[in-house]
This record gives C-alpha cells, structure tokens and sequence, in this order.
C-alpha cells in the first residue's frame, strides 16, 4: 500500500467499535478521504487531540479500498476560536455538513481546500459571519458547477445593466427580467448591486472575496434560498441548520 502524505481538514469524526474512529477529511491532494483511525479512542499518544471537525491537520495514510487507512496525524491549526463561539461553531458545521453531502469522494479539486481553509479562517474573526457563509456558499456552488451565469434574462436577453431589479429562479437555474417573471414561479428577487457582488465572488482570486460584502437585509435572505436550494439538491435536511436555527442565527 502506497503512503500518502497531505494536508486536510476534519469534517467530522465518529467512534467505531471499541477502539477505532472514522473520520471525513478534506485534502489538499486527494480531496475527499474517509478513513480510518484503528486504535484512536485507546491511544492518546498517537493521535492526540487531531481529529476535532475543523482542524487543520498533516496527515499520513494508506490507500485501501474503501475507507483509507490513518497512519498518522498531527495538528497544525486547531481553529480554537471558533469553538468558544456557539454560533460560529454552528456555522463551521454548517459549511463542514456541505462540504460532505456535495463533494464526491477522490477528485481533488485543491481551490475547494484552500476555499474551505480560508472560510474557517475567515469565520474566526469576521464582524459578519453570515456574510462568510454567504461567500463561501457562492464560490462552493461556482466550483462545483451548480451557480448559472446569471449574466442576462434567460428569455429577451436584456443585459444586466439594463434594469435594477431582477428574478432569480433558483431551481431551475436561471435569471430573468421583471417582464419575464412569471406569476406563479419561485423567484427570488436580486437588485443588481447583488448581482454584482455574486460575479465578483467567483471572479476574484480566492483571497480577495472577503472584502466582499453584501448589505445586511440581503445577506440572510439569499443564504436561505440558497440553502433552500442545497437541501433540494441533497434531498434531505441539513442538521446543522437545525441546529443554527434553535440558535436564533440562521
Ligand atoms: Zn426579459
């Protein structure tokens, strides 16, 4: 079996058995790993205090079928801050519990590590920690294929300058004028200067997004029908919202 060696952060991690843990990384070369840790709830010399969610590890493994298998692992930044912070904590799960129901396992992608990394980061000490998960979710999407150009109106291709007020139709993933909106349909309202915000968000380069910032009446309501949208294409409920939501913080 080949040893690979890789960054990573903890998605989540689970005992198994008497002894053993299971636990979801992020990878920095290999994407998306599950593994497992034989002896983790027995030694606390090898594998001290490194499989906290959201910690930022180095970590040894073997390659299997299945679930890899963890040589060894330590930490290189614990994200201690968020862990004092209830609603950050909330919302770093948030983000981890996406990361896992949407991202296929071994196709590296390493933006969505550095995304993932630099959203933990940007989670500890952000003013608006909304806003984080906003930007987070609008790069997540882009990278992953799911966000439309939403560059014009789907049906008389009026340019976005043309008009201040625009419908977005989340579900089937397309834009639309205010003539073209239609009476029963799902849309979400955008002004234009949030449109802009969500091109800026995947045309800038990864570090430069966070001074991006969405005005506070906007950012909630778009992270909702967002996430309304995520919890469609999963098909299931997201329990850290659950979770965020008895909080008050959606
Ligand atoms: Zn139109």
């Amino acid at each position: 079996m080949d040893v690979h060696e890789t960054e990573a952060i903890i998605l989540n991690c689970r005992d198994y058995g008497e002894s053993d843990r299971i636990i979801a990384f992020y990878s920095e070369t290999a994407g998306m790993l599950k593994g497992i840790a034989k002896g983790a709830r027995r030694s606390k010399k090898r594998f001290v205090h490194t499989f906290e969610p959201c910690s930022l590890v180095r970590l040894t493994y073997r390659a299997r079928k299945g679930l890899v298998w963890i040589d060894a692992c330590s930490l290189v930044e614990p994200h201690l801050d968020l862990r004092v912070d209830v609603k950050r904590w909330g919302q770093a799960a948030l983000v981890s519990e996406i990361m896992l129901e949407m991202v296929p396992e071994g196709e590296p992608q390493p933006e969505l590590f550095s995304l993932l990394g630099q959203t933990l980061d940007h989670l500890e000490k952000a003013r608006d920690a909304v806003n984080v998960v906003l930007l987070f979710l609008l790069r997540f999407l882009h990278i992953m294929g799911y966000l439309p150009s939403l560059e014009r109106c789907e049906v008389c291709h009026r340019p976005l300058k043309s008009a201040t007020n625009w419908w977005w139709r989340i579900s089937q993933g397309v834009l639309v004028c205010t003539e073209h909106r239609q009476a029963n349909g799902d849309h979400f309202l955008l002004d234009l200067g949030s449109l802009v915000l969500i091109h800026q968000s995947r045309r800038f380069s990864l570090t430069n997004i966070w001074r991006l910032h969405f005005s506070q009446y906007r950012t909630v309501p778009l992270l909702n029908a967002l996430l309304d949208w995520v919890r469609e294409h999963i098909k299931k409920d997201l329990r850290s919202l659950r979770l965020l939501e008895q909080l008050g913080s959606a």
